[in-house]
């Protein structure tokens, strides 16, 4: 398919967040009769999934402290249960299982799930989380756990099969996605507003044009000639100033080869993605510390094994990102943490460390000044999706971007405006370690 010399909505990037957005804007368009599928255009300089959605672990969940995040996610589980077999979304729900210095941030979220109508159950007390998740995995053992968030929606989807199921809907809606196309300038008008394209293909021509970049977020914020580096004002009233606008974090994920059916639950059933965060002394099988620190890590049962990963690690303001995710890596110590911490937590995984897959692992991740999203218009007819790195479970937001593009307010991705670091009206900071809890 070649390009066209002009489009009413350009869509960059091919992941959850270009697809679902193009999706949902094509089904705006034609309910409000201002147009149709057609009058959309995805590009992506490789091809659909090519970038984190294509590797994420898949995990959704709506373990988050912040109220908008906890709403927003809340919106985006309602997409993945409309079609779960498009999404290929396994609906096994998530449990977030924390250490004692964890309890409030956990039961703060349970009661914000409560009130917003979200499923799930809180377990406190260190007998009581282990009796509850006997019930589930008969060789539960993990020691420093002494609370239980239980989300039963969530859970998990296949994430390249997901990213087939959107393109499959957008092309059923008429949406051209094109691959192979690459941004490489933006035409900007007289007013600050993007007249057109430039890319490898030749120059499109936009009415509007949504941009989701994913890892690549710190491009586009260049060639969009916006600041490296901004002040953030704190809602005490402080300045900080100079803060780098983008940071790179690794995502460390790994897997072991076994049978997938190793990780279910006594009738067989596919069990609930594990999180948990443990501050008990971690040993190798062999015996070896690894480590007396609070620790953390996540499963799921995946295709051809059990798959998960641990905290990230900081890279910095710079990375070498083509080819994605190739440049990446785990650290060489994250197989003996991940597996230690599997058998730690049931004994189905003792002796498991030979079975880690050997292979290129993670990815990394463009993380903002304060670690949340940023969705909004960054020039009058630029509206940016730029996820920091929170985001496969996101699919809801394409959903809000679409209504917002023909002109809707939502109130869902309001605090999520780039506005927020000069108003100091910024999300609040849980004592979690992950940089996207
Ligand atoms: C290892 C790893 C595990 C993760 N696990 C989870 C998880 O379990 N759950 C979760 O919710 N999130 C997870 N995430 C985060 C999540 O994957 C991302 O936040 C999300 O996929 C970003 O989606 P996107 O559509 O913005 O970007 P992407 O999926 O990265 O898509 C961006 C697309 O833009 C294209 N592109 C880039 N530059 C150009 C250009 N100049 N011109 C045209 N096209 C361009 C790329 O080829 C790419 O296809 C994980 C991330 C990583 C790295």
């Amino acid at each position: 398919m070649t390009l066209p010399r002009s489009t009413p909505y350009l869509v960059i990037g091919a992941g959850i967040h270009g697809l679902s957005t193009a999706y949902h804007l094509a089904k705006e368009l034609e309910a409000r009769g201002l147009g149709a599928g057609s009058d959309i255009v995805v590009i992506d300089k490789h091809s659909p999934g090519a970038g984190a959605s294509g590797i994420a672990c898949g995990v959704i969940r709506n373990n988050y402290f912040q109220p908008a995040m906890a709403e927003l996610m809340q919106a985006c589980v309602e997409v993945w249960e409309s079609d779960p077999a498009a999404y290929r979304y396994n609906p096994v729900g998530y449990m977030a299982l924390g250490a004692a210095c964890q309890e409030s941030d956990l039961a703060t979220t349970f009661e914000r799930q409560q009130k917003i109508g979200y499923r799930s159950e809180l377990i406190v007390g260190a007998r009581e989380v282990d009796a509850h998740m006997k019930t589930l995995f008969p060789d539960w053992r993990a020691r420093g756990v002494t609370i239980c968030l239980h989300e039963h929606q969530g859970g998990f989807a296949f994430n390249v099969d997901s990213i087939m199921g959107l393109v499959a809907k957008c092309e059923q809606s008429w949406v051209r996605v094109l691959s192979g196309v690459e941004a490489k300038a933006f035409e900007l008008g007289p007013d600050d507003s993007v007249r057109a394209v430039i890319t490898n293909q030749g120059r499109i021509e936009v009415g509007q044009v949504v941009i989701a970049p994913g890892p690549w977020a710190k491009h586009f914020w260049s060639m969009l000639e916006l600041p490296p580096t901004i002040d953030v004002h704190t809602p005490s009233g402080d300045v900080v100033r100079d803060q780098p606008m983008w940071t790179y974090w690794n995502l460390q994920e790994g897997e072991i080869r076994v049978d997938p059916r190793l990780f279910s639950l006594p009738d067989g059933s596919m069990p609930p993605v594990i999180h948990i965060d443990s501050d008990a002394p971690l040993y190798t099988d062999d015996g070896e510390l690894v480590t007396d620190e609070l620790w953390g890590i996540y499963f799921k049962q995946d295709k051809h094994g059990v798959q998960g990963g641990a905290s990230p690690l900081k890279v910095g303001p710079e990375v070498q990102l083509d080819p994605y995710p190739q440049t990446t890596d785990v650290d060489p110590d994250f197989p003996d943490m991940w597996c230690a911490a599997l058998s730690h937590a049931m004994s189905r995984f003792e002796g498991c460390r030979p079975l880690y897959k050997i292979a290129r692992s993670g990815g990394m991740g463009a993380f903002t000044v304060d670690n949340f999203p940023v969705f909004d218009y960054i020039k009058p007819n630029a509206y940016c999706i730029l996820d920091s790195n929170h985001g496969y479970k996101m699919i809801g937001v394409g959903r809000e971007v679409a209504k917002v593009v023909v002109g809707e307010h939502s109130s869902l991705l309001y605090p999520f405006r780039f506005e927020r670091f000069a108003t100091g009206d910024l999300h609040p900071v849980s004592s979690s370690p992950y940089p996207w809890s």
